[in-house]
């Protein structure tokens, strides 16, 4: 079969939509937030795959796997497996690091088995993760948790004193003996007139034996150094001392280990060479001058192992991540470094007719850096992939093979399949995405004049060299350079920490209690339940779904869920308030004829008619400023995309003034119309008096800024210092920026 064939989709908003998608080809979706491209492409397609998938699995497997619900709709047929490559964070612990996680660290494993010297074994001798190869002391962690001994010990005072600050350890008791009573220090003299060698022998011990009193007579011990009797009681096990542990490691830091100094390997593992170089030292050099290295390594026992390993680490480059280094910890990679690392492993595999499914694989990519990107999709195609792409990006729309266009808007307004077809037929077409490819935005004209400056100094960040910049207070400034180059050093954490007032206004899900909606998270709920109270002489808390009024069956989810043992869970609607969350009695009670089970059914925009008091109608106006009139007052927030948890927190903000906000890529998962609307959002903060920062790639938000601060000139160890700060309309004309090169580009 040729096509992936979709008859009546009706998952969340989408209108019984068949359509059919092309087979081994490039299929891009694109359409509004909200329009439903998530509900198509994840929901019912990638849902559906993996529902099939875990079919053939026996039950007791099937229960282990995540749980898949039968997508709603009538037919779906010609799927292949589909590989979902998301932005969802790699994570891992401290074992699992860029090297290990594609498989590089692997190659270069064998590597150095093949060609290193002198030799220390097979492979899994260069393993931090195999005892063969660990560091024994560390156990191939390559940090240690140590006693801090500024946070342990006073030195100011002597052991009578009560110099040992540990707890546990005060004077009197039987482990502050164990030092006062051992006859080897002055207990009256400070611990700062203490000889190199009383130092030595009190933190270390070195093997002399004291005698102690007992009751039962003198006892020979051997002496314990305080910071070997700390690891033994709290380091190397979790002992007998684990009521007191959590306290006591307040009094600890993490440090590389003394042993393997961080490189996690043994010292055999360490000795093995290729080029005067071992295994650690080239984990710890940026990807993009491997490649150099790796290149010049040769001699038929290279042979095999070379070539697949250059791949990788070309892939690596070419998707834009060469100033990654092989040792860095997954658990630090943000969402698009993630997204991209997990495409490389893909890349590497020799499956063919798989379904791969990206959610916008261009976050956090500069445009310079798209094109490559880009050019790996094509590669995961013509190995004879299907490649399902949503994405708002117009270059990567270019290289669509064929285009979805979900529309026309969100919400209810959405739902619907607007255009199909090439995309040079998108580009004449009469939809949102055909209108805006065919526009460009101009450059800005005028531009604000600020009101003060907020300064970062001296800066050293990660690969930050002593950035001192300064950000013009009221006004919007976007932070621009290639991935990598610091921006998020600079403003997530330099700045942050410079200005803790500023509020950082992300995509990350509002309301983490499944009751939470968008009438309670705006403090609309209070009003609500105030009025219904008003009109019926009730208390206000009868009309909360999450205290008395609420249904006694559902407890006011208006959902049951049932475990079943060896089967899915279900989910299905509460019989005894058919949904409606509250009691009976409850719905009894009404305002202007509505019921409250009513107004949470209504949409935003709805109720903005609905309410005529002032108070609730400036929070559902300030909800529809952000465009999201269409949400339902009482739809779980867990439903909402990022774009939308980002836009309700951003209505919440509206009214205030003088406020400094911080905001990373706000321009994931939105459309260009979407874009068009956070700008005028952003514009509307700026002219209330608030300074607004923002780190982004899209251009369209670059020429809406009143200033730009550039990183670069590249990633990793080739950024890091600030390249142009100025308004958009003289980075035109600098030289040395790629971002200026893109601008110019962009608009010609
Ligand atoms: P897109 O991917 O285009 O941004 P989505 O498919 O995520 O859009 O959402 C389409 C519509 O369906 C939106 O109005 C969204 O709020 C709604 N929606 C998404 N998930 C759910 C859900 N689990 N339950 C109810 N509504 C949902
Ligand atoms: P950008 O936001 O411009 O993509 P970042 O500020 O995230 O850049 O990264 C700048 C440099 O610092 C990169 O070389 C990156 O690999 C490195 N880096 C970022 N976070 C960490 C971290 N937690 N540990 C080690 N290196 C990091
Ligand atoms: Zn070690
Ligand atoms: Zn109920």
């Amino acid at each position: 079969m040729s096509h992936i064939e979709i008859t009546g989709a009706r998952q969340n908003n989408l209108r019984n939509v068949s359509l059919k998608i092309p087979k081994q080809r490039i299929t891009v979706f694109t359409g509004v937030s909200g329009s439903g491209k998530s509900s198509l492409v994840f929901g019912t397609i990638a849902a559906e795959s993996q529902r099939q998938l875990n079919e053939t699995f026996p039950p007791f497997v099937r229960n282990r796997l995540p749980k898949y619900g039968r997508p709603d709709a009538d037919h779906i047929e010609g799927l292949s497996a589909a590989v979902v490559i998301g932005q969802q964070r790699i994570g891992g612990n401290s074992r699992s690091t860029v090297g290990t996680v594609t498989d590089i660290h692997t190659l270069l494993r064998l590597l150095y088995s093949r060609v290193g010297t002198p030799p220390a074994g097979y492979s899994n001798a260069f393993s931090f993760n195999d005892p063969a190869g660990m560091c024994p002391e560390c156990e191939g962690v390559g940090r240690k948790v140590a006693l801090d001994l500024d946070r342990a010990l006073d030195r100011t005072r002597s052991l009578n004193e009560g110099a040992i600050l540990l707890p546990g350890f005060g004077v009197g008791t039987w482990y502050w003996k164990t030092y006062a009573s051992s006859g080897l220090f002055d207990n009256d003299k400070p611990l700062t007139g203490y000889t190199p060698e009383e130092w030595d022998l009190f933190l270390h011990g070195g093997g002399t034996t004291v005698s102690f009193e007992t009751r039962g007579g003198t006892v020979p011990q051997k002496f314990e150094g305080l910071v070997v009797k700390f690891d033994r009681l709290y380091v190397n096990r979790d002992g007998e001392q684990t009521s007191r542990r959590a306290e006591v490691m307040t009094f600890t830091s993490t440090r590389p280990c003394p042993a393997c100094r961080g490189a996690r390997l043994n010292p055999a593992a360490l000795a093995c060479r290729i080029d005067g170089r071992n295994i650690a030292e080239l984990s710890a050099l940026e990807i993009r001058h491997l490649v150099g290295i790796v290149q010049g390594i040769d001699g038929p026992v290279a042979a095999a192992v070379v070539p697949p390993l250059l791949d990788r680490l070309r892939h690596m480059v070419g998707i834009g991540l060469g100033y990654l280094t092989l040792d860095r910890p997954t658990a630090t990679l943000s969402g698009g470094e993630s997204q991209r690392i997990k495409m490389v492993k893909h890349l590497g595999s020799s499956l063919t007719d798989m379904t791969y499914v990206f959610d916008e694989p261009t976050i956090g990519l500069h445009p310079r850096d798209v094109a490559n990107m880009s050019a790996l999709l094509r590669a995961l195609r013509d190995k004879g992939n299907t490649v399902l792409v949503v994405e708002h990006d117009r270059d990567v729309i270019e290289i669509a093979d064929h285009v979805v266009d979900v529309g026309p808007r969100a919400g209810t307004h959405g739902g619907e399949i607007v255009y199909e077809g090439g995309v040079a037929g998108l580009r004449e077409a009469d939809t949102l995405t055909g209108r805006h490819l065919r526009r460009v935005r101009p450059l800005k004209e005028g531009f604000r004049t600020p009101s003060g400056e907020l300064t970062v100094t001296g800066a050293n960040v990660n690969n930050l060299r002593d950035v001192t910049v300064s950000f013009p207070a009221g006004v919007l400034t976007v932070v621009t350079g290639v991935a990598g180059s610091g921006k998020s050093s600079l403003v997530n954490e330099a700045f942050l920490a410079a200005h803790p007032r500023a509020v950082v206004v992300d995509q990350s899900a509002v309301g983490t209690s499944i009751r939470s909606t968008p009438a309670t998270y705006t403090g609309l709920m209070t009003e609500i339940r105030k009025l219904f109270a008003a009109a019926s002489g009730a208390s206000p808390a009868l009309f909360s779904f999450n205290s008395e009024g609420a249904c006694p069956a559902c407890q006011g989810l208006g959902v049951i869920h049932v475990d079943l043992a060896f089967m899915d869970g279900v989910t299905s609607v509460c019989e005894t308030c058919r949904g409606r969350r509250f009691q009976e009695e409850v719905l009894r009670h009404t305002l202007r004829g509505r019921s409250i089970s009513d107004v949470l059914e209504m949409t935003v925009s709805e109720a903005a008619e609905f309410f005529t008091e002032p108070k609730p109608r400036r929070v559902l106006r300030s909800i529809e400023e952000v465009g999201l009139g269409y949400l339902r007052l009482g739809q779980p927030l867990s439903t909402l995309s990022g774009g939308e948890c980002q836009r309700i927190k951003l209505a919440g903000e509206l009214s205030r003034s003088g406020g400094v906000y911080v905001m990373d890529e706000p321009t994931t998962g939105l459309h260009m119309a979407d874009v068009e609307r956070l700008i005028t959002i952003i514009d509307g903060l700026v002219d209330a008096g608030n300074t607004v920062i923002v780190i982004e790639h899209d251009l369209d938000v670059v020429k809406s800024a009143d200033w730009v601060v550039d990183l670069g000139p590249g990633g990793g160890d080739q950024g890091g210092t600030v390249v142009f700060e100025g308004t958009p309309r003289s980075l035109l004309e600098a030289t040395g920026s790629v971002t200026a090169e893109e601008l110019r580009r962009d608009l010609t």
